[in-house]
């Protein structure tokens, strides 16, 4: 399946391919349930993801360990994906930024970050 998703602005947007989306990933660390966001299950592949406007509309923030990179639009604050520093380009998007997913109707994997990470 083809996805498209943005931050609330839409000054970041951005296409990936996956298999139907039917489950999801949530996690209790500590900047995760701050977020509340509901994160794909999986990292998208570099190759199956374009980001198609906003290179320069975003900023990250990294924090601990400094091996994420949290993505975040500058000007709406919405952050649509992250990755792993040293897997750059492979992205958990922000399920509830992406078109025609209605992301609390998910599988949802609750993930305890907040004792495992
Ligand atoms: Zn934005």
């Amino acid at each position: 399946m083809k996805y498209q998703g943005s931050c609330h602005c839409k000054s970041v947007q951005f296409e990936f391919e996956a298999k139907e989306i039917e489950s999801a990933l949530q996690c209790n660390c500590s900047i995760c349930i701050r977020k509340n966001a509901i994160m794909s299950k999986t990292y998208i592949e570099p190759a199956k993801f374009s980001l198609t406007q906003g290179k320069d509309a975003l900023s990250t923030y990294q924090w601990g360990d400094k091996d994420v990179n949290h993505h975040f639009c500058k000007y709406c604050g919405i952050h649509p994906f992250h990755d792993l520093v040293d897997q750059p380009g492979a992205y958990r998007v922000n399920l509830g930024c992406v078109e025609g997913i209605e992301p609390r109707r998910l599988a949802i994997f609750e993930f305890n970050g907040r004792d495992e990470l």
